[in-house]
């Protein structure tokens, strides 16, 4: 892979990860606008809503991704720690394991060794941990970062119908809210298809479906309760 698609395919990473944070924002906050407004209650009730919804979702996710990174952060370093010992008992087999690894990747058995000599004398760890257990320090988990990456992403989705609920007026709120957080829904889930090199169309419609979807059952749901009260 050449250097600059490395570099894509990284952003693409993470981009991916922003856009379906944003979704998330969207139809869990557009939704829970949506059913507290079907439930007949005012403007304030459904911002308040949508506020507490964005908070919590953004919190939520943040918790998410801190612990399910932490651990696969906790589990990078505790190999390191044991290829740090392996290196530091058995030095011999550790020089044979990553010339093996060379071989295997088509490098003749005597070149294969020179290189492994020569890369485990200038980075013993840094060699084993990125051809043997393929962690390199770009890859590293991030807990902090991808936790930040995760709310802030689900927060900027959040703000959409929040912003929408906030200058419709009264009537069109239900209306408002959903045609326009579907309209976003559709454009993120073309970027997301663009992006990931899936046709656009699909990504759109697939992501619209089930936003609408989520949207109508709790418009319903919120209808009961402004039966009942
Ligand atoms: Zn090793």
């Amino acid at each position: 892979m050449r250097h600059g698609e490395w570099h894509k395919s990284s952003r693409i990473g993470w981009l991916r990860a922003a856009v379906l944070g944003a979704n998330d924002g969207i139809v869990s906050t557009a939704s829970l606008m949506i059913g507290v407004a079907a439930a007949g209650t005012g403007r304030g009730a459904v911002l308040i809503a949508g506020v507490a919804g964005l908070v919590a979702g953004a919190m939520s996710m943040a918790a998410g991704e801190y612990v399910s990174v932490s651990s696969q952060s906790d589990t990078e370093t505790s190999d390191l720690a044991r290829e740090r010992k392996e290196l530091e008992t058995d030095v011999e087999s550790e020089h044979r394991e990553l010339a093996a690894i060379y071989e295997g990747r088509g490098l003749d058995p005597a070149l294969a060794t020179q290189v492994a000599q020569q890369l485990m004398a200038h980075d013993a760890l840094g060699a084993h941990a990125r051809d043997e257990l393929g962690i390199s320090e770009f890859l590293r988990a991030r807990p902090i970062q991808a936790a930040l990456a995760s709310a802030v992403s689900f927060a900027v989705g959040a703000a959409l119908p929040l912003g929408i609920g906030a200058v419709a007026p009264q009537s069109a709120l239900v209306p408002g809210v959903a045609a326009l957080s579907l309209l976003f829904l559709a454009l993120l889930g073309g970027i997301a298809a663009k992006v990931g090199g899936a046709p656009i169309a699909t990504g759109a419609m697939r992501v619209t479906f089930w936003g609408a979807l989520a949207m109508a059952l709790t418009a319903f749901v919120g209808s009961l309760f402004g039966v009942i009260a």
